[in-house]
C-alpha cells in the first residue's frame, strides 16, 4: 500500500466513524423534542460538510476533523448536563472521542510523514514530482529520479534537500 492510500483509508474510516457516532447522538436524543430539530440541522449540516471534505486539501481536513471533535466534546458535556440521560451513554461516548482524538493524531502524523505538508509552517503541497535523468558512467548509462516537492509557501525540496526556504 502506498502512503496516499493509507491516508485516504484514513480518512474514509474517520469518517464512517463520525457518521456511525452522529447516528447515534441522534438516537439518543430522539426522545428529547426540544433539541432534536436543532441537532437534526447540525447532523444535516455536518452530513454537507463531511461531503465536501473529499475535495479539500490534507491541512484543511485536520482542521475540519478538530472542529468536529470540538463539536462532539461540546455535545457530551451537553449530554452529562441532561439528567435523564444515563452516565453510561456518556461515558460510551466520551471513550469513542478518546478514540477519534488517537485517529487525529495518527492522521495529522501520517500528513507529515508523508511530506504532504511544509514541516516548517503547515502550507500544503502544490507540486510533486518525480524526474528521471540519465548520466553515463564510462559505456554504461544510468538511469536515476529526482523527487521534487513544492509547498505552498514556496519551499522547494529536491531528494529531501531544500533548495528554496519557507516564505513563512
Ligand atoms: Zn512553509
Amino acid at each position: 500500500m502506498t502512503t496516499d492510500t493509507i491516508f485516504y483509508t484514513q480518512i474514509t474510516s474517520i469518517i464512517v466513524f463520525l457518521l456511525a457516532l452522529f447516528s447515534i447522538y441522534r438516537l439518543l436524543v430522539e426522545n428529547k423534542d426540544s433539541v432534536i430539530q436543532v441537532l437534526k440541522e447540525r447532523i444535516q449540516d455536518r452530513d454537507d460538510k463531511i461531503i465536501s471534505l473529499e475535495s479539500q486539501t490534507p491541512n484543511a481536513l485536520t482542521n475540519a476533523l478538530s472542529l468536529r471533535i470540538k463539536i462532539a466534546i461540546d455535545e457530551v458535556e451537553r449530554l452529562k448536563a441532561d439528567k435523564n440521560i444515563q452516565m453510561d451513554e456518556v461515558k460510551l461516548k466520551q471513550n469513542e472521542l478518546g478514540v477519534l482524538k488517537e485517529r487525529l493524531n495518527f492522521l495529522s502524523a501520517l500528513i507529515q510523514e508523508a511530506g504532504l505538508i511544509c514541516e516548517k509552517c503547515g502550507a500544503t503541497r502544490t507540486h510533486h514530482d518525480f524526474v528521471p535523468i540519465y548520466s553515463n558512467s564510462g559505456d554504461r548509462e544510468i538511469e536515476a529520479e529526482i523527487e521534487y516537492t513544492q509547498y505552498a509557501c514556496g519551499r522547494l525540496l529536491q531528494d529531501g534537500e531544500e533548495k528554496e526556504t519557507c516564505s513563512n
